[in-house]
């Protein structure tokens, strides 16, 4: 073991040594991949020098999404603390489903959930869980509100014609749950947003009534608290003054994106409302920038959970009781820690620490936007209060501009579309970043486009 860890160390420290020369590596074409690295797996193994070395091109062939050139998902950066925290719990490999195989890591999930329970005002029968990521956290609070609203789900089956009521904005994983849980795609209703991409509650409240009209059961509304293109957030308040009329409408705030802003004094007005919802969940691997991946799912009656969640098995659960459990509230059996990397952060710089984190980006939104806005080449697609900062830049088709950028190894920047316009993608979320990296990044795009500006694609 000890030599595999020095190994690591030393493919480590390359790694960063090479991520300091070059922020983006030059990609190989997807086709080429099996002819350029040796990925193959034969019925004998490689000594350990071979190994070595092909580690090593394997690790430093790897997108590099910890660099200040890595703009191009809602993740990113390496954040020391979350790393450190991941790697002991790599090296402790628990299962957090049990108190006897989890131990004090099943009370630094409980100290996590309870702290976040606290922060959102969620009241004493408030619990949660660290479901496998942000669409699974979806997932269960839809599950969650399935089973609420008919308690003989869970033994006989969806029989009526359940509704989920979502913005147009949202996420896709909303789609691929109401396919998994037996709700069915063409229950979900796709409400309409504003010019910033916000929820509008008077086409909710017209489409709920149509649809009870029509002797369809309304279940579970989906809020956004930060859309995956334009980080809009949806109005909690004004969409609850509508669930709260209805029994059994369960209202979930979709925090994966910038569910975290809830850290932050400045800015968790952005959810405000959020204590009136059943369940919300948040990405500490977005804004908080721990390692991949790390979502939690918060509700307000812990009933649900368990309702939901817990199965009996005496294989499994023979000692602490319930509440030690956490298997009898989670998605998974087995399942990996994700709470000590997030509570190694949280534990060392605080919670002031993590909204200063929120803050940062915030405030790199602020410089990218405002560059965006004093260049006459540029023009602007997102609005304040958001970390993505949507732009175009000379006219340059954006689509031809990011995939020419990824394919000559300049900068990893993504786009996206918004009510028919499409538009670069920048997001701040890498609060290592500095104001220089986001000058850095336009100067990287403009070099780039005054070598190539022939060769790129106009709109
Ligand atoms: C990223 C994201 C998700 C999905 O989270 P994963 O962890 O990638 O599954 C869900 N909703 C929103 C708004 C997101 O931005």
């Amino acid at each position: 073991m000890q030599a595999d860890l020095e190994l690591f160390q030393k493919i480590s420290d390359k790694l960063l040594a090479h991520e300091k020369k070059n922020g983006v590596v030059k990609p190989i074409k997807a086709e080429k991949l099996l002819d350029i690295l040796n990925l193959d797996l034969s019925h004998e193994g490689i000594n350990q020098n071979a190994l070595e070395s092909l580690l090593e091109e394997v690790v430093l062939s790897t997108p590099r999404t910890s660099t200040k050139l890595f703009f191009n998902q809602l993740f990113g950066g390496r954040n020391n603390k979350g790393t450190l925290g991941e790697l002991l719990a790599v090296m402790l490999n628990n299962s957090m489903y049990t108190y006897k195989v989890g131990g004090p890591q099943v009370g630094i999930e409980k100290v996590i959930i309870s702290k976040v329970c606290e922060m959102l005002n969620f009241g004493e029968n408030a619990d949660g869980t660290f479901p496998p990521g942000g669409s699974m956290s979806n997932f269960m609070a839809m599950l969650m509100a399935r089973d609420a609203y008919n308690r003989d789900i869970k033994f006989e089956g969806v029989s009526e014609k359940m509704v989920i009521y979502t913005s147009s904005a949202s996420h896709y994983s909303i789609t691929k749950n109401a396919m998994f849980g037996g709700i069915g795609i063409n229950q979900i209703r796709s409400v309409k947003v504003d010019e910033f991409g916000k929820m509008i509650p008077e086409a909710l409240q017209e489409q709920i009534e149509s649809d009870i009209n029509e002797g369809l059961k309304p279940f579970f509304v989906n809020a956004t608290a930060g859309t995956t293109v334009l980080g809009a957030f949806d109005d909690i308040n004004a969409i609850h003054d509508i669930t709260k009329n209805y029994e059994n409408l369960w209202l979930h705030v979709d925090g994966a994106y910038c569910g975290s802003v809830i850290f932050s004094k400045s800015y968790k007005h952005l959810v405000d409302g959020v204590e009136k919802a059943d369940s919300f969940s948040f990405n500490a691997h977005k804004m908080l920038n721990v390692p991949l991946s790390c979502s939690i799912l918060i509700t307000k009656e812990k009933h649900n959970l368990k309702h939901s969640f817990a199965c009996e098995a005496d294989y499994l659960y023979q000692t602490d009781g319930d509440e030690y459990n956490l298997g009898k509230t989670s998605l998974q059996c087995g399942r990996r820690n994700d709470a000590l990397k997030f509570w190694t952060l949280w534990k060392s710089v605080g919670t002031k620490g993590l909204e200063s984190m929120i803050d940062q980006q915030f405030n790199l939104a602020d410089t990218a936007r405002n560059y965006v806005v004093n260049h006459p080449d540029y023009k602007l697609y997102s609005y304040r209060d958001s970390i993505s900062v949507c732009f175009n830049y000379k006219n340059i088709d954006p689509k031809d501009l990011c995939n020419s950028l990824y394919e000559d190894g300049k900068l990893m920047v993504g786009y996206g579309e918004f009510q028919g316009e499409v538009f670069v993608r920048l997001v701040t979320i890498n609060s290592n970043n500095e104001t220089d990296d986001i000058m850095n990044f336009f100067k990287v795009l403009e070099t780039y486009v005054e070598e190539k500006e022939s060769k790129l694609i106009s709109v």
